[in-house]
């Protein structure tokens, strides 16, 4: 049998994930799934954890659930271990967002500013994570669902020697469902070419039963009729004109880049009303753990969708399953390059489809993105190496330097009063300063 183990077995998504390995117990059986927390969420591992156990009885499954705070008992013999920590909780997230937007400068939690943070928090925790694997469990697959997970699998690939690594997230499959429910077609029928990294992904090309429709999509995504369901997928719409020259899918994040000026205004309306995304998520979050501690419920409780982790599960299982049966099938991951994209450096973290295999994704091979992202694109990812390099060492130019080059940050100088800020309010979370 399987043994997983999940790391930030208390979070919210949990519910979610073990309603992945019920569905597809008959093609991944797992028999052991065990959930790991810290301290700090005890009571929520041990709500989440109770639910997660009825949830498997009530399927009938020979799974056993085990809930702990000792990492390393855990990892002995796992077979994929999870990871969904944050570092920090979302008081954290909240510090990220706020000081950035005080200084009026964007937060981003994931490729800006906030980001850089979360990076500086979380990249020593799966260092060690590794390290563990290494001894416990040197021949599983660490699946990261941890933000900014084009950073962590960055650090992961560079300062490790465990290439058992993938970095998953829910975004490339949100826009494969937005592309279906455009097409008024079952998801199943659509694929996309992703290329990118984690958070600043396009889609180059589109697929209905395996033949390109990208110019029908690029047509209905700028068509007037449209614009209040492209709005409901990316937030806001694009101008036309721009998308059809790009010719290529956005996701939800160029938002941040494309569009700085209207997401700076909305973000800075929210703050002044002390309603940021983390405090948003925070309430929904409280609602969710009231729902999750009622001994009737055994399901996953719809309402989780509303936090923005639908289809979690879904890419979890979906990907731990085909690495597992080898399957084959196309997945959009985060993976080591290997020339998948040629402007990005061969070793580096991409996120792009794969052929997932039992050794592991393989890239499709892109050749190169267009010319118009590609600057960004590598600006992006030369941001995640330095963070990622400043994690490691503790060192505050290279925090300087990761904090100046990103693209919503304005001047070295801004930078600086922020980095200092953010430095001095997580002070406890960075050991390594
Ligand atoms: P959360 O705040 O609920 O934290 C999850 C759990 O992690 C908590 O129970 C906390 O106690 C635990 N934790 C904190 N530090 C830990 C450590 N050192 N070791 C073990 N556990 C630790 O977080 P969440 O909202 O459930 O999100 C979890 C993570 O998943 C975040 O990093 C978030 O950014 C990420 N996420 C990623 C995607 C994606 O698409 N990649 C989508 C949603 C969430
Ligand atoms: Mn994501």
């Amino acid at each position: 049998g399987i043994k997983i183990v999940t790391i930030g077995g208390g979070s919210s998504y949990t519910p979610e994930l073990v309603e992945g390995f019920i569905k597809r117990y008959d093609e991944l059986p797992v028999r052991e799934l065990w959930l790991v927390d810290i301290e700090a969420g005890r009571e929520k591992l041990e709500i989440v954890g109770s639910l997660a156990k009825r949830m498997i009885e009530k399927a009938g499954l020979p799974i056993t659930v085990h809930l702990t705070l000792d990492r390393k008992a855990a990892l002995k013999g796992a077979d994929f271990v999870t990871t969904q920590f944050r570092v920090g909780l979302l008081d954290a997230r909240a510090k990220d967002e706020r000081i950035p937007l005080s200084h009026g400068v964007l937060g981003q939690e994931t490729n800006g500013p906030g980001g850089l943070f979360k990076g500086l928090r979380t990249i020593p925790v799966i260092l060690d994570i590794v390290k563990d694997i290494k001894e416990l469990c040197p021949d599983a697959w660490l699946i990261n669902f941890t933000n900014p997970a084009g950073m962590v699998t960055e650090a992961v690939l560079r300062y490790t020697d465990h290439k058992k690594i993938v970095g998953l997230c829910n975004v490339p499959i949100g826009i494969e469902m937005g592309v279906a429910k455009l097409l008024d077609v079952d998801h199943s029928r659509i694929r996309i070419d992703f290329a990118g990294l984690n958070h600043m992904v396009y889609g180059l090309d589109v697929y209905l039963d395996g033949v390109s429709v990208k110019d029908r999509v690029i047509e209905l995504l700028t068509s007037p009729e449209n614009s209040s369901f492209v709005k409901n997928v990316e937030g806001q719409g694009w101008e036309p004109e721009f998308i059809r020259a790009l010719n290529a899918l956005t996701c939800p994040y160029h938002l941040y880049y494309y569009k700085s000026d209207e997401m700076l205004e909305k973000e800075l309306k929210n703050f002044k009303a002390g309603t940021t995304r983390a405090e948003v998520v925070k309430k929904l979050e409280e609602e969710l753990f009231e729902l999750y501690k009622d001994p009737n419920l055994a399901i996953k409780p719809p309402q989780l969708e509303e936090r923005g982790g639908a289809y979690y599960s879904d890419a979890a299982v979906r990907l731990i399953s085909s690495i597992y049966n080898d399957k084959r099938d196309i997945q959009p991951v985060n993976t080591i390059n290997h020339g998948a994209i040629a402007s990005i450096p061969y070793e580096s973290a991409v996120e792009v489809s794969c052929v997932i295999t039992k050794e592991g994704p393989k890239p499709i091979i892109n050749g190169d993105l267009p010319v118009a992202v590609r600057g960004l694109v590598q600006q992006i990812k030369s941001f995640e190496r330095v963070a990622a390099e400043a994690a490691v060492t503790g060192n505050y130019d290279t925090a300087l330097l990761a904090m100046t080059i990103n693209p919503l940050v304005p001047s070295d100088k801004v930078g600086k009063v922020i980095l200092d800020e953010m430095l001095e309010a997580h002070r406890e979370h960075l050991p390594q300063f």
